[in-house]
This record gives C-alpha cells, structure tokens and sequence, in this order.
C-alpha cells in the first residue's frame, strides 16, 4: 500500500464560499480525510489578520498534524513600501505555513498607478524573497486554462465551462496573453532562487507538459502540484507518466477538491495507480464542465507513489513525523 497522503493543494476556509461562513466542518473534512488516507492537508485560504487567526485555530490548533494553513497577501498593500513582507512575518509569526499567491496577480490587481501587476513585478519578487527567508513555500497559480485566453465560439473547447462562469474568460484586450503571464512567473521564480514554489495546477501549464518539463529543467526552486487538473492530465496519461519519472522529487500530489470528497480522491489514485482505460473524470450524473472527454489512468509505477503522495511534500513544506504521518491511525 503506498501509504498515507497529503493534499497540497485544498480549500476549507471562508473566502471562496458564497455566503462568506465556511465551506464545511473541521470534522466533515477529517472523516474524508480518514476514507481517503490523507495525513495532512494544505487549506490555502488563510488570507491575513483575523481570517488567518480563525483559519489556524479552526484546522491547525484544533487537529495538530492535521491541516497547514498558507497565508495571501493583502494587495491593497503594495504601493506601501515594506507592508507586504511586514504582513507576510506576521503572518508567519501567526503560524502560516506557506504563502498563497492567486490567479489575480497578473490577470486583475493594479496598483495605484492603475497598472496591471505582473508576476515578477519588482514588490511581488520582494514578497517571495521574503517569504523563502521565512522558511515558506509559495504556492502559486498564474493565468488560467490556455482555452479561457482563446476566442470565445464553438471552436472553444471549453465553452461549455465559459458559458456557466463568463468570468473566468480572459481572452479579450483587458488581460495579458497567457504566454506573457507563464513567462512572468517563470521570471519571478527565477528571480528568487531561495524560494521554493509550488506551481498550482501542474505548473499552470497542465496542457503542455512539456512546457512544464523545461520550466522544471531550468528552475531547480520550482515544483508542481496536480490540484484541478485530473481531466487535463487525464487525456494526457503517458506524457504526465514520463514527466513524474523524469522529476520524481518535483511533483506534488494535490487535488483541488473542495470540500473534499471521497469520490474525488478514488478518482486520482484510478489515475495515478491504474491503467483503466476510458473513464469519467466527474461523479456519475455530473456534466463534465472542464470538456467532453474521458480519462485514462497513467499506471504510475508503485516506487514513485510515495514521493509524489507524500515525501516531496513533507521535504517543501518542512513537515515530517511531528506532523502527524507516525500518528495518524
Ligand atoms: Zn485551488
């Protein structure tokens, strides 16, 4: 059995949901957790200040072992010289154990000139400089679906998904290309190389593996985590095999499944550990929004399950035995 997991890649907290309450109970999540053998798992919405205080004292005190909590930045702050690696110490001083930068960097936060902020902006590569001589990872997603900055007509592969979320289209003049903003984040984290960076959703590149492959090639501080991506890597099985066996200590499992379900995780490790052939990425009933295809599983050898499940991300997020992987029944 390859063991216990963690899920590098979640969201429990408050700021996602509709109403502004949380997304699920601490305990609805631990009893998935417990189904799906998950040791530890990453809520990425820790935000700032209170939301951040509330976050680690629902998930991290209350369950040692159990949740890391990563903290964001509050982009109302940059045009104020040194508040937002102020932020980012009090934030770790609070127990923050990673920083989590979103997809609104680079597609809609200006500063108060009224510019667009870039990735590798002079003010976002002092946070991360920061945040690696504070000892946390950033988990970062840049840019979105190559298809949300293509033309948005029947051509559009996921037209299905841009008609139910208009917003999530960022094809038009108002945004960067989606070439510009992967070129801008590989710039940040090369711009500082004693940060590690996770790339949310293999790399923000889960069409074009090889990309990712060259980007982990050329920047020994970046990783991946698969959160979000089973139907993109899905149709892809043999390309995201080849890439796990040529980086095996840079990929991280995570799934993006919020709250999380147990159907979901069943459905990665079909992925991961199995060569079915041919089947739905969504629960039965469900229509498939992210595309009108199926997957096939990518029959991981049973020696790479582990470091991908597990020990890369305890070695990134600095948590070993004291986080509960001895522990956890
Ligand atoms: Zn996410």
């Amino acid at each position: 059995m390859p063991g216990l997991k963690i899920d590098v890649h979640n969201h429990v907290g408050r700021w996602l949901s509709d109403d502004g309450d949380w997304l699920t109970t601490a305990e609805d999540v631990l009893a998935t957790m417990d189904a799906a053998g998950i040791a530890t798992l990453v809520n990425l919405d820790g935000r700032w200040g209170s939301e951040l205080t509330d976050n680690l004292a629902r998930y991290d005190a209350a369950h040692p072992g159990r949740f890391l909590t990563f903290c964001q930045a509050d982009w109302s702050l940059l045009d104020t010289p040194g508040a937002l690696t102020a932020q980012l110490s009090e934030s770790a001083a609070a127990g923050a154990r990673g920083l989590k930068i979103w997809k609104d960097l680079g597609l809609s936060v200006r500063d108060q000139s009224g510019r667009l902020v870039a990735p590798d902006d002079p003010r976002v590569v002092e946070l991360c400089r920061a945040a690696g001589d504070l000892g946390l990872p950033v988990l970062i997603h840049t840019a979105d679906p190559v298809a949300f900055f293509e033309p948005l007509d029947e051509t559009n592969e996921r037209i299905d998904e841009l008609t139910a979320v208009p917003e999530w289209w960022f094809g038009g003049p108002d945004h960067p290309t989606f070439a510009a903003l992967l070129a801008a984040l590989h710039r940040l984290v090369g711009a500082c190389p004693a940060t590690t960076f996770i790339g949310a959703h293999v790399g923000c590149q889960a069409e074009d593996l090889d990309a990712v492959g060259s980007a982990l090639q050329r920047l020994p501080n970046w990783h991946v985590d698969t959160g979000g991506r089973l139907a993109e890597i899905g149709r892809r099985p043999a390309a995201f095999r080849r890439l796990v066996e040529t980086f095996p200590d840079r990929i991280l499992f995570g799934s993006d499944c919020y709250p999380p379900k147990l159907s979901e995780y069943d459905r990665w490790w079909r992925f991961l550990e199995t060569a079915d052939q041919d089947f739905s990425y969504v629960d039965d009933g469900d229509v498939p929004l992210q595309g009108r295809w199926r997957i096939s599983g990518c029959d991981l050898p049973a020696t790479l399950l582990p470091a991908l499940y597990r020990h890369n991300a305890q070695r990134v997020l600095g948590c070993g035995a004291a986080y509960g992987l001895t522990t956890f029944g």
